[in-house]
């Protein structure tokens, strides 16, 4: 297999002009995903987490940076070319039910990217492959005729992965997919995932507020804190070593079923700095306990603190 990353990110910007003036959604962001593996997205909501995911797929048009599949920068691609990529990479959404045509069928919105993207023409045919997808992802082909709004969520992301799954994508953008779902649920997709996962190869970007479901999932954990990526390195490294103090606090929410083992909740006070033509200084420093001058005053870059793992905090340096 080659070492060449499946997903490199390098220095991807998206701003969006308003009336304030520019906002920074997703700024200088950099970052690689290997063949196979998960990159856990993980922040706050407003820190350009999904705008990032967004970013790689052209749903959005970047400001600028590099977004290179296989070696090839996505970005360059004509809008054609874009749309034949975009077989290979695709997204899962939050809510399943905002992202599934009412209208249609089970069965109508599995077809739909066969059809469009005219990868199997003949109707028997397509209805055959719906039928696999949906034994794929533990869908009953009974309710093939039945309408999302008649099944539950479970039901409704197994019919948004089915879809994701239906070209045979390398790279799935995985948005909040469980965010919507019961505890429950949100275990049984997660293992369907990781499953398909290790079936097709797949290549995962998971982006989630919630820190304690990538745990298990993710082979690497970056931490997103107003468009800016924060921390990043292995899940059971930033587990054991969190160094930034943003990604202290995000991890002190976590509850440990232990009482021997409590930890101390890190309470975050402190205006948020506005992603607004934002200054340049530490995006944190507002709410950061260990503030100083010079934090108010230069940005810290990423630097690795240990092998896979980088931080941008003076701290650290
Ligand atoms: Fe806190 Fe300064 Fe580190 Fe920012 S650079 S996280 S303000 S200590």
């Amino acid at each position: 297999m080659s070492t060449q990353p499946l997903l490199e990110v390098k220095n991807l910007k998206k701003y969006f002009q308003t009336p304030k003036g520019m906002l920074h959604a997703v700024d200088d962001v950099t970052f690689s995903i290997d063949h196979g593996k998960t990159l856990g997205v993980v922040g706050e909501s407003g820190c350009g987490k999904s705008t990032t995911g967004r970013a790689i797929l052209r749903l959005l048009e970047p400001t600028s940076g590099e977004v290179l599949f296989e070696g090839q920068d996505v970005l360059k691609l004509s809008k054609e070319q874009m749309r034949r990529k975009r077989t290979e990479m695709q997204i899962i959404f939050q809510d399943p039910f905002s992202s599934l045509n009412p209208r249609k069928t089970v069965g109508q919105i599995i077809a739909d990217p066969l059809k469009i993207n005219k990868i199997i023409r003949d109707p028997n045919a397509r209805l055959e492959r719906v039928k696999e997808l949906m034994e794929t992802v533990g869908l009953a082909n009974r309710l093939i005729n039945t309408y999302p709004h008649e099944l539950d969520g479970g039901r409704r992301q197994r019919i948004g992965i089915a879809r994701a799954l239906a070209l045979n994508p390398k790279f799935i953008v995985c948005d909040e997919p469980v965010s919507a779902l019961d505890v429950s649920i949100q275990a049984q997709i997660l293992n369907l995932m990781k499953e398909l996962q290790k079936k097709m190869g797949l290549t995962y970007m998971f982006i989630t507020h919630d820190l304690s479901v990538v745990n298990h999932f993710s082979d690497d954990i970056a931490v997103m804190y107003l468009g800016k990526l924060i921390e990043m390195a292995p899940a059971e490294e930033l587990f054991a070593h969190p160094t930034h103090p943003y990604t202290q606090a995000l991890l002190s929410a976590i509850p440990i079923p232990s009482l021997d083992n409590r930890r101390e909740r890190i309470l975050l006070k402190g205006e948020i700095t506005s992603p607004i033509e934002p200054p340049a200084a530490c995006r944190f420093a507002n709410r950061c306990a260990y503030a100083t001058e010079k934090c108010h005053g230069a940005e810290p870059q990423l630097k690795e603190v240990s092998p896979g793992h980088v931080v941008s905090c003076f701290l650290s340096e």
